[in-house]
């Protein structure tokens, strides 16, 4: 796959796919910069080559109407701060009054167009629209891993009419980490999932199955997996349904010598109110967890045993976490996990996305992992193996 740079884009009108889709406060302000900064290395690069760059991004859900609430207005004022250069906000992403304006960009110019949902067929993968965003540009550049498992006009169907096209350097990472890194592992690999489900997950864990050499379920995922051994869960969250699919796992993993390691003992709970983030009272069970009482977290010897398989690892994997880590009582699982994994500082580790950041961010240990991925549905569907649309529209 080719990357920013492979390419001469002097002078050049290109057309950057960006995930700007931050929070906003309840002043309209941006909250959280993350997904801004982590644009900044191609945006930079893209300016120091004397591009004339033109960002497009999404922002919330706007549902195809155009929606005040999810402008990206605030977002150019950021990004112009961070880049201590202006930032053009365009109050409209295709049309004649914005082709007029992008052409009369300099080079090493920056705009920013407004939310591209603000037009259905923009998630539709309109070829009209995917060509109406074409006119802006000559090259196209995809640097919006979160959303590159969607085929929408700006991160797939407009590639169709413009080159050349090329990644930035947010997606060539990610690539680097979830593909490369996890493709041919330094060994021991160890992969720990967790979260809520299996069917969420099984891809996820039936590919990795061919490479890991160590896999640790916990979460409330690994509950399917204890029924389906024949423990007792109580009123643990499960997947009745999913019990076949577990032990087709447990005999995959036999087959391929791969270590499948499930919790040992749980903290359980009678009561969990999710809305105010309190339980009951809580006790340890070991691996039968009584009728009345839900699984919430993993124990203390399931952390040892965890950590202990998380020392001894040259590359980590996470993705999910082991337990309902919003609430403070059945949070230290998931935390203890995070800082195994930050501790071992000899092992290239790898946070897959979704609930492991804000999980890996509460613990106090981001900074201490070698790579977070910016895409939760994406990392999770990279992972399954499958091809991301918004990466096969890229020149190989
Ligand atoms: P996922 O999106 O599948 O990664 O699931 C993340 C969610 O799983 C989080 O909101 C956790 O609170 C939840 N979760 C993890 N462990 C449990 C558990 N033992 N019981 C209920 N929910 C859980």
């Amino acid at each position: 796959m080719k990357t920013i740079r492979d390419v001469n884009l002097e002078g050049k009108r290109v057309f950057v796919r960006v995930d700007f889709n931050v929070p906003l406060d309840e002043h309209g302000q941006v909250s959280d910069m993350t997904r801004i900064t982590a644009a900044l290395p191609t945006i930079n690069y893209l300016i120091q080559q004397k591009a004339k760059i033109i960002l497009a991004s999404h922002l919330g859900r706007p549902d195809g109407t155009k929606n005040e609430k999810y402008s990206l207005a605030p977002v150019a004022k950021g990004l112009s701060e961070l880049l201590k250069q202006p930032v053009l906000f365009l109050t409209d992403c295709i049309g004649e009054k914005i082709i007029s304006t992008v052409n009369k960009l300099a080079n090493s110019e920056v705009a920013l167009l407004e939310n591209v949902r603000f037009y259905a067929e923009e998630t539709d993968n309109d070829e009209k629209f995917s060509q109406e965003l074409a006119k802006l540009a000559d090259a196209y550049v995809n640097d919006a891993f979160g959303t590159a498992h969607r085929a929408h006009s700006s991160t797939a169907g407009i590639a169709k009419f413009l080159s050349p096209c090329v990644a930035g350097f947010l997606i060539e990472r990610e690539l680097e980490f979830l593909g490369k890194k996890t493709a041919n592992p330094e060994h021991p690999f160890t992969v720990i999932l967790g979260g809520a489900k299996v069917s969420d997950k099984i891809s996820v864990i039936d590919a990795l199955l061919d490479k890991a050499d160590n896999m640790i379920i916990g979460g409330a995922m690994a509950y399917t997996f204890l029924l389906a051994q024949g423990h007792k869960i109580g009123n643990s969250l499960v997947e009745s349904d999913k019990i076949d699919t577990a032990l087709a796992a447990i005999k995959k993993a036999k087959e391929k010598n791969v270590q499948l390691v499930f919790p040992v003992d749980s903290v359980a709970t009678d009561h969990i109110d999710f809305a105010n983030r309190t339980v009951g009272t809580t006790q340890i069970f070991g691996l039968d967890i009584p009728d009345g009482m839900s699984g919430i977290d993993i124990g203390p010897k399931s952390v040892e045993q965890f950590s202990e398989i998380v020392r001894q690892s040259k590359t980590i994997l996470l993705n999910g976490p082991m337990g309902i880590f919003e609430i403070k009582e059945s949070a230290k699982g998931t935390f203890a996990i995070a800082e195994a994994i930050a501790q071992n500082r000899e092992a290239i580790s790898i946070i897959g996305g979704g609930d492991s950041v804000k999980a890996i961010n509460k613990s106090g240990h981001s900074e201490d992992v070698t790579f977070i991925s910016t895409g939760g549905g994406a990392s999770l569907e990279f992972l399954e193996g499958k091809t991301l649309p918004g990466i096969a529209v890229l020149d190989q």
